[in-house]
């Protein structure tokens, strides 16, 4: 064993450790990185030539081309509603007269309400009740103008695997938007793709920042010659908006850039 794949064990260790502690991870999203861990780390082809990051990873998966963009897909940095929205009590949120609890009965207005901080919205729901309607009222008319004050929302779902390697994840998110239909529409938020970018919520846990391994990419080919990378936080803009800095890793693609020596296939194109 040469010193070169001892560190590499020690770092897919280490990779593996910090995937299983991530408690929030889908497993789908943990399948891929793990994946991408072992092809760049410790799989005994990883420095064949003839085979990308991308056929590799699929090999191991025992996957096709669509089932590695929709795990992608399913990691695409965004604000997920329903996360926000899902843990809102049913029933008539107006508080009983003397009795320490809410109405509770079935719901017959609702709206939603954002934070002007974050812009993630909370929902609101009453019965037709007078004094609920009553109660009501001023609820309503501050989330009336919420709607309009608010912020673009910090994302709360995906971003987990640009916490782990460099690997254009701009470009490979807005493909996989493209063919996967559940992120039609996706657009790169503007606090960063990474997780560990995103501004601090409240009560919300935020993951912490990982040794980013980097995954050589030229012209939209993902190669394997080179040894692997691992590219520390502190050596990244400081910036939680990262747009600027996406454009900063593209020209630092472009210095390792090797000659063609495959042909890409369709998995691999990205642009
Ligand atoms: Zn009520």
């Amino acid at each position: 064993m040469t010193p070169d794949d001892r560190d590499a064990l020690v770092r897919y260790d280490q990779l593996a450790s910090r995937v299983y502690g991530e408690t929030r991870m889908p497993s789908g999203t943990r399948d891929l990185i793990l994946a991408l861990g072992w092809v760049t780390l410790r799989d005994p082809r990883r420095h064949d030539p003839t085979r990308s990051i991308w056929e590799r990873t699929r090999d191991v998966l025992n996957a096709d081309n669509k089932r590695i963009w929709q795990l992608i897909a399913e990691d695409a940095p965004r604000y997920d509603v329903r996360l926000t929205e899902a843990n809102t009590l049913s029933g008539c949120q107006a508080p009983m007269i003397r009795v320490d609890r809410l109405c509770g009965r079935s719901t017959m207005h609702g709206f939603s309400e954002f934070d002007p901080a974050t812009g993630w919205s909370r929902y609101w729901g009453f019965c037709n009740r007078p004094r609920c309607r009553e109660y009501a009222k001023p609820i309503w008319e501050r989330a009336r103008h919420s709607a309009t004050k608010r912020p673009e929302p910090i994302p709360n779902a995906g971003g987990l695997l640009p916490l782990f390697f460099t690997w254009g994840w701009e470009a490979k998110y807005l493909k996989a938007a493209e063919l996967i239909h559940t992120i039609h529409g996706w657009k790169p938020p503007s606090y960063g793709l990474s997780a560990d970018e995103w501004p601090e919520v409240p009560g919300q846990e935020k993951p912490k920042a990982f040794p980013k391994l980097r995954l050589i990419a030229s012209e939209g080919e993902i190669k394997a010659e080179r040894a692997p990378e691992l590219v520390t936080t502190s050596a990244r803009a400081k910036s939680f908006r990262s747009n600027l800095h996406a454009g900063q890793q593209r020209s630092k693609f472009s210095v390792v850039a090797m000659p063609r020596q495959t042909p890409p296939t369709e998995g691999d194109r990205v642009t």
